[in-house]
């Protein structure tokens, strides 16, 4: 009795991890000498193909274009999980071939287009006439400048206020809005019937990413995604995980930031990460990457009170 049993769990295991997912995973690139992409994610309809997170360079998103292309589909809607540009620069270039596509975003965006965003465009100009800046950092610099000067694809026509869904063929989708997380307004995305959720940045391969993030936000954020029942996470950066590798993403986040958000010193709270985050760190090639950019993280955001103002949604602090 018992091992048959034993052998059907086997055998419903097999059958589950061999399932082809209901949806194209493209992978983001983190390459040494230029910015990042993002993951994206197409879902395809019975007439239609829905995208999440559209890349930055042009040879990311012609991956996604191709995919509508090769099942003759067009674009009708494409879900940013935040405004990053690593994220959102493709919108422009799938729009201009499928025009029609809806853009459902948090309005988070408008603010950073009067703040972070803007806040390097001198410096990238004098890039643009610097002989020594290579080609390919200057070839970003353009892709940056003309995401900014382009607000109409970056600033939803279909804001996400809140918890809402929206159906591909007999698919629906349930989006989720995570405020003051990895930025001012983090969408996040639950498919219940493929029991995968694709969460943008709040959680990034080998280490969170704060430079626009809020500690407090963020923990609550991945405190409401561990309540879903998923068996497949789709990170903003890196390969999917199992539930149970987020959780340990999850107890490594709360003891990195609860450190950051003490007095310990910052070696510290970079042991934290490097130890409980060990898995995560392995998946970069070079782990003094990790270690330099988590004690950066912990100086130079997480403990300024000026950007923890900013990032956790509190102007009146943020003004001193
Ligand atoms: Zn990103």
């Amino acid at each position: 009795m018992k091992s048959s049993l034993l052998f059907l769990t086997a055998f419903a295991y097999a059958a589950v991890s061999a399932a082809e997912p209901p949806y194209t995973f493209i992978e983001g690139k983190v390459p040494e000498d230029v910015q990042p992409d993002g993951n994206s994610i197409v879902f395809e309809g019975p007439k239609e193909i829905l995208v999440i997170d559209t890349g930055r360079h042009p040879e990311h998103t012609d991956k996604i274009i191709a995919v509508a292309k090769a099942r003759n589909k067009p674009i009708t809607a494409i879900i940013n999980t935040h405004w990053h540009l690593d994220h959102a620069t493709g919108n422009a270039r799938i729009r201009s071939a499928y025009p029609g596509a809806k853009l459902h975003a948090s309005t988070a965006v408008e603010e950073a287009l009067q703040g972070f965003l803007i806040r390097n465009v001198e410096k990238a100009k004098a890039r643009l006439e610097d002989p020594s800046v290579p080609e390919p950092r200057k070839a970003d610099t353009r892709l940056y400048l003309n995401a900014i000067n382009d607000p109409a694809n970056l600033v939803p026509d279909q804001p996400v206020k809140g918890a809402m869904s929206i159906n591909v063929g007999d698919r629906k989708l349930q989006l989720h809005l995570a405020k003051y997380a990895a930025t001012e307004g983090d969408v996040w995305v639950h498919d219940p019937a493929s029991k995968t959720v694709f969460v943008g940045d709040l959680v990034v391969v080998p280490l969170p990413f704060f430079d626009t993030g809020c500690a407090e936000g963020w923990r609550q954020a991945l405190a409401e995604i561990d309540k879903v029942d998923f068996q497949t996470l789709v990170p903003g950066h890196g390969l999917p995980m199992d539930h149970a590798a987020f959780s340990n993403y999850r107890s490594a986040f709360d003891a990195f930031t609860a450190c950051a958000g003490s007095s310990q010193p910052t070696a510290s709270c970079v042991a934290i990460w490097m130890q409980k985050g060990a898995a995560f760190v392995a998946m970069h090639p070079d782990p003094k990457y990790s270690e330099a950019a988590l004690a950066y993280y912990v100086d130079q955001v997480l403990r300024i009170p000026a950007k923890r103002a900013e990032y956790c949604g509190n102007p009146n602090e943020a003004a001193r």
